[in-house]
């Protein structure tokens, strides 16, 4: 009689996909004693994804691949490690885990990429140390660990407040195109609230700052038209003294016919709204060939937000 070796059984992993941000408007006002900035935002998701791996492990760790994976810490600092350590708090696990990043947002590009880490290590793990959080108990630890995170949560499009972190949806319709220069070097985004506030001064106490209602109605109506025209950020000017190279991308798509044209967030990515899909890909083009990004994505948005892809 021959027997039949055992196979070990698989090992069980979840994998989640979670996107980036781009912020169709950022309106930030003056700091407060906390050092915090309010903000009144408008984000929006878009098809470049993160993918995040989770697996039992006996103890907390990570590792990293895609585009600029070197530059992305493996220690306590990183964020899909700090929301593990934020989940396992709140529910009282004491499992472990071992997530691989695979990074498709530029780091420290003004996307969120980080954030976008830490949203889906929360519904990863959630689902491998089957804790079963509703999306309220989520989303409330999202927040504590980073502004961002919520956001990338949720998903689509949507108003963020305070940090960014009080979020309301906003109504969309359609498909919108981006194109967006890439830089290897990053920015700091604290570095750009610094230069933000030495550019701007102001009272702390002022009133938040207000919402764009043309750029919300151009969203209603899906006229990409009157979104590119309304698309706005306030560290724009910061960005651009912290580099001024960024005129250069910024002036590329504005020749080569972009609806509108912004720094995204704290940049140096610079996002370009195009007409269609096809104009997407030729504003990336535009890009390559004049020598103003060292890396050309195209995205559409909005795009749902941090989802399990597979789990087994
Ligand atoms: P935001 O738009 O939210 O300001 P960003 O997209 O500019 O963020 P990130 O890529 O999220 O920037 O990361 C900024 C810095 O945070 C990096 O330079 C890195 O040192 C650190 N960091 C911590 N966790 C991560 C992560 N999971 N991925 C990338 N960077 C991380």
């Amino acid at each position: 009689m021959t027997l039949t070796p055992v196979e070990p059984l698989p090992e069980h992993e979840v994998r989640v996909r979670a996107p980036g941000k781009i912020n169709l408007s950022l309106r930030v006002g003056a700091r407060e004693a906390d050092g915090y900035h309010p903000l009144t935002t408008v984000f929006q998701a878009v098809s470049v994804f993160e993918e995040v791996v989770a697996t039992p492990s006996d103890e907390r760790t990570l590792t990293v691949s895609g585009a600029q994976a070197d530059l992305v810490p493996t220690d306590s600092s990183n964020l899909a490690l700090q929301a593990v350590e934020a989940l396992a708090r709140r529910t009282g696990v004491d499992e472990g885990v071992h997530l691989h990043l695979d990074k498709g947002v530029p780091v420290a590009g003004g996307m969120a990429g980080g954030s976008a880490d830490a949203a889906a290590a929360l519904v990863a793990c959630d689902a491998l140390w089957h804790t079963g959080l509703s999306r309220p108990e989520l989303l409330e630890i999202a927040a504590e660990v980073g502004a961002d995170v919520s956001f990338i949560l949720m998903g689509h499009t949507a108003v963020g407040q305070g940090r960014g972190h009080l979020l309301t949806p906003a109504l969309t319709r359609g498909e919108f195109y981006w194109a967006f220069a890439v830089q290897d070097r990053g920015l700091s985004t604290s570095a750009c609230y610094q230069a933000f506030d030495e550019l701007h001064g102001g009272e702390p106490g002022a009133p938040d700052p207000e919402l764009d209602v043309p750029l919300m109605q151009a969203l209603r109506a899906g006229d990409a038209r009157a979104l590119g025209a309304a698309l706005h950020n306030d560290l724009q000017l910061a960005s651009l003294e912290l580099d001024p190279h960024l005129a250069e991308p910024l002036a590329v798509a504005e020749d080569s016919g972009a609806l509108g044209v912004i720094v995204s967030g704290s940049g140096p990515t610079v996002a370009a709204l195009a007409r269609s899909r096809q104009h997407a890909l030729a504003l990336a083009a535009a890009f390559t060939a004049s020598g103003v990004a060292d890396r050309v994505l195209t995205a559409s948005a909005p795009v749902a937000g941090a989802r399990v892809l597979s789990s087994d």
